[in-house]
């Protein structure tokens, strides 16, 4: 709630679900309230964000139907698009509510929506209210979902043929057929569906993207060509918000105190983000590796949504104590602080793109184990473009990951990566500054609002 008698022009957030895309809505909208907005946060009951993270924001829970929906990767892009459906109906009703009791000073001057929220956008276009659409993930997938759909509409579709996999794409350097973002593995119906009404701009005015121009400066010219609004990048969101906080998991802070007695760059840093997950054969591999690598390791290993064992209660016993002895576990940990900490100096991730850009911005070296969708994607460029990741590939075994946690961190083969990772966080930091080219884009599109 705002002070009384101060009345703010109000912004509706409408974030998707997800952990990767709850966080930088959030953090948007803590820009957009230091620059004297008032927030309201749309949400889903699904994966409801905690109110009591952002006192500062009003938070407003529609139905949406999912309850009976076992939620998994293997289903994300059918839930999404029922949800689309079961949500429509209820914020609609929401929104000629807030119209009708708005006080003059405090109307509701633009919608903004992740672009797999675009209901939103219909309600928002039938009550003359202004929309912009949220982009969460980094320019390159997108444009590697444009070229895919007009390649296949040319005929060309490799998934199938799993000889293929390594094939360079037309158009697309230096992505492979295997580092395409399909899920799950084929381009399905749903899947075009979700992605053609995601990238339609429909009537909304413009695009915000969390990305930042110096990684993504060829990509991004390319994209204007796509869209017939303007785009502005103005990432990384969470340097501009440091202080927003979105997690739906508790986060271990005690994690921290155990860094604190680390030494500077010596631990791997090893998290898969919020959706992905191993088996125990893998989980086993992993330990191993790490354990023999004679690094310290942070490693996150969320719980499990069932009452199955989790964790190190998987692993063999011996093998259990050796984790406990060279490494530190938590469920969910408060993952930028802990990339900024000094005693961290690689991490081990499934390159989500918050993670890729959170890991970036601290000059922290990856290790890229992409799972599906925009994470191989990532995965690629963060090795074979910006040139700070080391890519983990085929099936996990535990030599190949203490080779690669040796190299990420300690031996002189991977100096150039360690060196890289520090350039760029250099040229990553100018764009926030002032001048910088998020820092005037985030004012162009502050300047945009306030028109409305
Ligand atoms: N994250 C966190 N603690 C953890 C693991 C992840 O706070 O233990 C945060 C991380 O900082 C990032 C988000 O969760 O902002 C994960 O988003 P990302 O796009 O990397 O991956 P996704 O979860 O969408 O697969």
């Amino acid at each position: 709630m705002e002070e009384q008698g101060q009345r703010r022009r109000r912004v509706v957030l409408v974030p998707s679900p997800h952990q990767g895309h709850i966080n930088p809505t959030l953090q948007l909208g803590t820009i957009l309230h230091s620059k004297g907005f008032s927030i309201t946060v749309v949400h889903t009951q699904f994966n409801s964000p905690n109110p009591s993270n952002h006192p500062e924001f009003e938070f407003q829970s529609i139905p949406d139907g999912l309850m009976d929906v076992n939620i998994s990767a293997r289903n994300l892009v059918d839930s999404i698009l029922l949800l689309n459906e079961n949500c429509r109906e209820p914020f609609r009703n929401w929104l000629v509510q807030m119209i009708k009791e708005q006080q003059p000073g405090d109307e509701i001057v633009c919608i903004i929506y992740d672009e797999v929220m675009y209901f939103a956008e219909a309600s928002a276009s039938q009550l003359n209210v202004q929309s912009i659409i949220l982009r969460t993930s980094g320019a390159v997938t997108v444009v590697a979902r444009l070229v895919l759909f007009q390649l296949k509409e040319e005929g060309y579709n490799p998934l199938k043929d799993p000889n293929k996999l390594q094939d360079p794409v037309p158009r697309l350097h230096p992505l492979r057929v295997k580092d395409l973002p399909i899920f799950p593995s084929e381009i399905t119906e749903s899947y075009v569906q979700l992605i053609n009404n995601a990238y339609s701009a429909r009537t909304s005015s413009a695009v915000i993207s969390n990305t930042i121009y110096c990684l993504e400066k060829s990509v991004l010219s390319q994209l204007q060509q796509y869209f017939q609004v303007p785009n502005f990048p103005i990432g990384p969101l969470h340097k501009f918000a440091p202080s927003s906080n979105g997690s739906l998991l508790k986060e271990d802070t005690s994690c921290i105190s155990w860094l604190n007695n680390q030494s500077p760059k010596s631990v791997i840093y090893v998290s898969l983000g919020s959706v992905a997950s191993m088996d125990k054969k893998e989980l086993e591999e992993m330990a191993w590796g790490l354990v023999n690598s004679k690094q310290p390791f942070l490693w996150v290993i969320r719980p499990r949504t069932n009452n199955a064992p989790e964790g190190i209660e998987l692993l063999p016993k011996v093998l259990a104590e050796d984790v406990q002895e060279n490494g530190y576990i938590v469920k969910w940990a408060p993952q930028k602080e802990v990339l900024s900490h000094v005693a961290v100096g690689g991490f081990w991730s499934h390159c989500g793109w918050n993670s890729t850009l959170e890991s970036v911005c601290e000059g922290v070296p990856m290790i890229c184990m992409p799972f599906f969708e925009d994470q191989k994607v990532n995965a690629r460029y963060l090795s074979h473009v910006w040139g700070v990741g080391l890519e983990l590939e085929h099936e996990l075994e535990r030599g190949a990951v203490e080779k690669a946690v040796r190299k990420l961190m300690v031996d002189k083969e991977g100096e150039f990566l360690r060196q890289r990772a520090a350039q760029l966080k250099e040229e990553v930091e100018l764009s926030t500054r002032k001048g910088g080219f998020s820092y005037n884009s985030l004012n162009e599109l502050l300047d945009l609002i306030n028109k409305f």
